[in-house]
């Protein structure tokens, strides 16, 4: 008896350890509201996921991180792998139990990690081959072996181990075969998945700013059926106006009903216009690495309170912000003042410690407007009312990249609202 079709679409789907609502699309941009259940908890999508490099997000405890609505943040694979390694991480039961954090945690495969930071590493059909940073023995991250640390690790989402090179790249040969590469490694990262019940697996799209070769690489990601799908290569230093033709003609081809990750994006402005092109999901070492050096995220831009202008001023580091640092102490806030990081800032760890809690409390709570906005149908508006304040600095002189992107999906940033 041959199957026909119909038999064929109710076969169950592949399991998945998440369900993807989606709550709302805006009906001008191509911007979505979700909430996707992962398996230590529901989370609010779209969203910024704050990146704790070693189990910790520099400057925040896992109380603090709790305190900024953050229920999934990042951790490194790379990092993990190497301390507290595979085997500590196996008899304490994973990375949620390290660090007592009972919310979700995404986890890389730990390829960017090694192809960044380490100069000696090469990539070949069998992995990414790299010199141990602690004492140069020759070591070899396969897709394999990436899956195996984040089965340890026991984060809800997964990714594959992909071939990431520059974006700016002039070598197209090398895009191709990186490409073709990253769809070959997610099969063996499937293969190698020994607990797709508990933890999803992302592919990632490759394919630098060739839009084609991104076509027929999200064409081949999505025929695999993995419960999330992420946008990687992206944030290496190309033309915002490339990052933007590639977020978008990926989305294009994306399903409604799976998540969308663009990796490495954290500028406020970027993440809007980035929701607007239909993506879900972003993270960013920025807002905290950004804390180190005394900048603070604001509706009116970035301040640097290292600068003189700040050192008596006695205002919170943003005015009307519910954060713990920005809260006054009337409202059980800690009531730091521009002055106080002033004071401390590059020089105690504390002022990076205070800046990083409110920069990634900044960004959840935008986030949380930008969601509130596309569910009420107000997104254009809510674009328009951001960039007017943001821009307010430079006579409301925005970059050409945000409004084309924009004007593409039907936004004119610079009508009246
Ligand atoms: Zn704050």
């Amino acid at each position: 008896m041959s199957r026909g079709a119909d038999q064929n679409d109710m076969l169950p789907r592949t399991q998945h350890a998440l369900k993807f609502d989606l709550v709302a699309k805006c009906a001008t941009t191509k911007a979505r509201a979700a909430t996707l259940h992962l398996p230590h908890g529901p989370v609010q999508l779209p969203m910024f996921m704050p990146v704790a490099t070693q189990a910790s997000l520099k400057g925040l405890t896992p109380k603090q991180l709790e305190e900024t609505s953050c229920r999934l943040c990042l951790n490194n694979t790379y990092h993990l792998g190497l301390k507290p390694g595979q085997a500590t991480l196996d008899t304490i039961g994973g990375a949620h139990k390290l660090q007592s954090w009972p919310h979700n945690i995404l986890t890389d495969s730990g390829g960017f990690q090694m192809v960044s930071l380490l100069k000696l590493a090469q990539v070949t059909e069998e992995g990414v081959r790299f010199l141990s940073p602690h004492d140069g023995t020759p070591m070899l991250l396969t897709p394999e072996h990436s899956i195996s640390l984040q089965n340890s690790i026991g984060s809800d989402i997964i990714m594959q181990l992909d071939d990431v090179i520059a974006t700016t790249s002039p070598d197209h040969a090398r895009i191709l075969e990186a490409m073709h590469r990253s769809v070959r490694w997610l099969d063996r990262c499937i293969a190698a998945h020994k607990k797709p019940e508990s933890q999803n697996l992302f592919c990632i799209i490759q394919g630098g700013l060739d839009l084609e070769l991104r076509r027929e690489c999200t064409r081949q990601m999505v025929a695999r059926d993995t419960p999330g799908i992420a946008i990687g290569g992206l944030s290496g230093g190309e033309a915002k106006v490339e990052y933007c033709k590639v977020v978008k003609t990926c989305t294009d081809l994306l399903p409604d009903g799976k998540p969308r990750y663009v990796m490495g994006v954290g500028y406020p402005e970027d993440i809007l216009v980035s929701v607007a092109l239909g993506a879900d999901m972003f993270d960013c070492v920025w807002p905290t690495r950004t804390a180190r050096f005394g900048n603070a995220i604001t509706n009116v831009g970035v301040l640097n309170l290292k600068n003189a202008s700040y050192a008596c001023d006695f205002r919170p580091v943003d005015e009307g912000c519910k954060c713990m640092c920005c809260r006054p102490t009337s409202e059980g806030g800690l009531g730091i003042t521009r002055a106080y990081i002033h004071h401390t800032a590059a020089k105690e760890t504390a002022g990076a410690h205070l800046l990083s809690i409110h920069n990634v409390h900044y960004l959840l709570i935008l986030m949380r407007q930008v969601r509130d906005a596309i569910t009420e149908q107000r997104y254009p508006a809510f674009l328009r009312a951001y960039f007017y304040k943001l821009y307010a600095g430079e006579k409301h002189k925005y970059p050409q990249w945000a409004v084309d992107a924009l004007a593409g999906v039907n936004v004119d940033l610079l009508a009246e609202s």
